[in-house]
């Protein structure tokens, strides 16, 4: 693998909408459900868009301006959530998305002859067994990249991407009675030839163009200088994005934070599976999308359900003992 899964698509935080396949929540999730907005056709208009989300969907509970570009929307109905993301009333002006990260994660499983159809039918199981295995939602099979007359050509794997419901990456698959170990699969981190930062693309750019010559605002094809720097990490040396050391730190930091994710995902699952009156949410111990809107900073809030803004507070306060005064008590 040391060569890399190069072929693939990068599928980072910032990319929901590139990846045609719609994210829901799948049933048996606990809310609240979060939504994003983000322009397409024409800028996010907040008013509008409130209008109509309340019009139309009375589980939603709230609507936040996260930034210029980003809107979050709380939903507390599973099906109104899962519904805002395909209404053409929104998605033909927008980028309306669920986060993957919330819904889902990618392992890689490796293993000659293996067929897509083989893998479609399997299931993800963790090494607990009284965490119940995960549904395999898509799969697609990895390239390997090598040099060749000075191109690059790309060639099938014995690698596949699994995509699993739920954003906790099993250990194992199994086909018929053998197991196939599951590894994490880091998406490469996302740069944008136009603005020249990392995250996102250019598709979804909505900074100003930023030259890779001089590092001015303008087109790189109108520029006549020379490059001396590179823009991502502002060092006084041209390299290989894959050489930048800005670029190298993003990409351990998103490894780290999908392990982090993946691991508090499960410890959740497990606490239900061993607690079944336990009516937690593996959804809401996810930190609030301003810390995690950029994959890089998810590491940093993981402090876990307690103090996350999406709970909701207790429908009753806890009853105290010897408490007499209850207005619904009759005297
Ligand atoms: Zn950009
Ligand atoms: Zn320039
Ligand atoms: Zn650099």
């Amino acid at each position: 693998m040391s060569g890399g899964e190069g072929g693939m698509e990068s599928d980072g935080e910032d990319d929901e909408a590139s990846n045609v396949r719609t994210k829901i929540y799948p049933n048996g999730s606990t809310g609240p459900f979060i939504v994003f907005f983000r322009p397409k056709l024409k800028p996010l208009n907040l008013i509008s868009i409130t209008r109509d989300l309340t019009r139309k969907f009375s589980g939603v509970s709230e609507i936040k301006r996260v930034h210029a570009n980003k809107i979050r929307v709380v939903v507390n109905n599973i099906s109104h959530a899962n519904e805002i993301v395909t209404c053409e009333l929104f998605t033909l002006e927008y980028r309306v998305y669920i986060p993957s990260r919330i819904v889902e994660c990618d392992g890689v499983v490796t293993e000659e002859g293996l067929t897509l159809d083989e893998l479609y039918e399997c299931r993800g199981y963790f090494r607990n067994p009284a965490v119940n295995p995960v549904k395999i939602i898509e799969v697609k099979q990895l390239f390997s990249s090598s040099t060749q007359d000075g191109k690059t050509v790309y060639s099938p794997s014995n690698s596949f991407r699994v995509t699993f419901e739920g954003s906790a990456l099993p250990k194992y698959i199994e086909i018929d009675k053998a197991r196939l170990p599951v590894r994490l699969f880091v998406p490469k981190v996302m740069n944008c030839q136009k603005c020249k930062q990392l995250g996102h693309t250019t598709a979804y750019c909505c900074n100003k163009a930023r030259c890779i010559k001089c590092g001015e605002e303008h087109d790189d094809s109108s520029c006549t200088q020379a490059a001396t720097k590179c823009l991502y990490c502002d060092e006084d040396a041209l390299h290989k994005l894959s050489d930048c050391p800005t670029y190298k730190q993003r990409q351990e930091k998103l490894k780290l934070s999908l392990k982090q994710r993946s691991n508090r995902t499960f410890a959740e699952m497990l606490k239900q599976a061993t607690e079944p009156l336990n009516s937690g949410n593996i959804y809401n111990i996810l930190p609030s999308d301003e810390t995690v809107a950029d994959s890089i900073n998810a590491g940093a809030s993981t402090s876990g359900t307690a103090n996350s803004p999406w709970n909701q507070p207790p429908r009753f306060p806890p009853i105290a003992k010897a408490h007499t005064s209850d207005p619904q008590t009759k005297s």
